[in-house]
């Protein structure tokens, strides 16, 4: 088992396996190197980004997050526009300040590879860094993978199956579950609710009320993250020239304000969707949930139904993001959350079917309704292919999390009209999910080798 806080990572965008994967990956290597007592004879750090970072870590801002990392930034805590100004002059001085350490040179051009040719069998987002002492001479080296949502491993630990840096606590939790089917067994037994069963398990981590502020710090940071979206208009990053739509809309939605249009749903779902992922694209703070590229779905379902305007129902706020962290949890742990994996299926699939299951518990949903909303969720995702044009977390991923989130709110009305044991279950269409992307060709999963990507030209 892991804790449902670790798929809700606050961090900053656009990408959780391309921007906060790789800081962390980075600050590991850094303390690594500091606890072998070679930190001290550091001259110089070399990183070499492969498969996906490098085919699309410049439009994922791989490489700022990289030169972030070094500068001893940590997504958790990072505030985006001092750490692009500290990226911006050790790019002019030539040289990075270590966290706890000293100056030592840099170079952007030569220290930082992009290696494309080379997709690691293990997991496509690989790592390589390597720390030289000032005669030249390798002091360390290490191998890692970005695997999706922020997480990532060393090689050894993918090899040998060993869990990677998720909290692992095994069976100390109160109520272990590994598929849908043992989690409602354990709801039916314990006579409980899902978020209740994953509120139990978080137990094992840090005390009841530790567990409902950090839901709390989660929560506020989504509704942060859509009023700073609301707010912001112009041009995202990037040679696309995207124009930022959600505060647009939101004027217009605003200047109509009670309006009983029965597509109303929709604009507001879109427009908090729209705000997250236009805020992601700009490398504003944003909550993984379950990664970057999908932030905007679980976030819009949240504002929309347990909020009144700006104030959160914070009972009804927790118990969404207890549940659908609790579905998150069985793809996290049966298949993967990774787009460069599983293609974006993995991610907005992902995301659509937590939000679902969530807001099925927060209508009042049993828990075989919120396992049935969470499917729905999914199946109606499989197969979503990773074209992102121009490598940059825009088109398609802005509009797509708006769409999704209109999803999560259909497929979650559909299971509560839904009193019959479904035809597919959670567990057969997770299952699913991941044989379909591994199937999947390479040009789908985050490389931006085929789909949109290589039909709409980027300049
Ligand atoms: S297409 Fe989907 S998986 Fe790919 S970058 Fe966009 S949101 Fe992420």
């Amino acid at each position: 088992m892991i804790s449902v806080v670790d798929l809700f990572r606050i961090g900053i965008g656009p990408s959780s396996s391309h921007t906060v994967g790789p800081m962390r990956i980075v600050r590991e290597f850094l303390n690594l190197l500091s606890r072998h007592g070679e930190l001290a004879r550091t001259a110089r750090i070399e990183t070499e980004l492969q498969g996906s970072l490098a085919l699309t870590g410049i439009g994922h801002g791989s490489v700022d997050a990289v030169i972030m990392g070094l500068l001893g930034f940590e997504p958790e805590t990072i505030d985006p526009d001092a750490a692009r100004k500290a990226v911006e002059q050790a790019e002019a001085s030539r040289s990075v300040h270590l966290p706890g350490g000293q100056t030592i040179g840099f170079d952007r051009k030569t220290d930082i590879h992009l290696n494309c040719g080379v997709i690691p069998k293990l997991h496509p987002n690989g790592m390589v860094l390597t720390a030289y002492d000032a005669q030249s001479a390798v002091l360390r080296c290490g191998e890692y993978y970005s695997t999706g949502g922020g997480f990532f491993a060393t090689r050894l630990q993918l090899e040998t199956n060993a869990p990677d840096d998720r909290i692992d606590v095994g069976a100390n939790v109160p109520f272990p579950f590994a598929s849908g089917e043992e989690l409602l067994k354990i709801c039916s037994e314990q006579r409980l609710l899902i978020d209740a069963v994953v509120q139990e398990n978080e137990t094992a981590y840090r005390s009841a009320e530790e567990t409902s502020a950090c839901l709390d710090r989660v929560a506020d940071a989504m509704m942060d993250c859509i009023d700073r979206g609301l707010a912001q208009r112009g041009l995202l990053p990037g040679s696309l020239r995207v124009r930022r739509r959600a505060a647009e809309i939101h004027d217009r939605l605003q200047a109509r304000w009670v309006s009983n249009e029965p597509e109303c749903l929709f604009d507001w779902l879109n427009l908090f969707a729209m705000a997250v992922n236009e805020e992601n694209a700009a490398g504003g703070r944003v909550v993984t949930a379950p990664t970057n590229g999908a932030a905007g779905i679980i976030p819009a379902i949240m504002r929309f139904y347990c909020s009144e305007g700006r104030r959160l129902d914070r009972a009804k706020a927790r118990r969404y993001l207890l549940t659908a962290g609790g579905i998150g949890l069985l793809y996290k742990q049966r298949a993967s959350i990774s787009g460069a994996e599983m293609g974006c299926q993995g991610e907005v699939g992902v995301a659509c079917s937590m939000a679902a299951g969530g807001l099925a518990a927060v209508l009042g949903g049993t828990p075989q309704q919120v396992t049935t909303a969470a499917e729905i969720g999914m199946e109606h995702n499989l197969g979503l292919t990773c074209d992102p044009v121009g490598g940059l977390v825009q088109i398609p991923c802005i509009e797509r999390n708006a769409l999704a989130a209109v999803k999560a709110a259909n497929a979650a009305r559909l299971a509560l009209h839904n009193e019959e044991l479904p035809r597919v279950s959670l567990d057969q269409v997770i299952e699913t999910m991941r044989q379909t992307g591994l199937d999947m060709s390479d040009k789908y999963k985050e490389t931006s080798r085929g789909g949109l990507a290589i039909n709409v030209v980027a300049c």
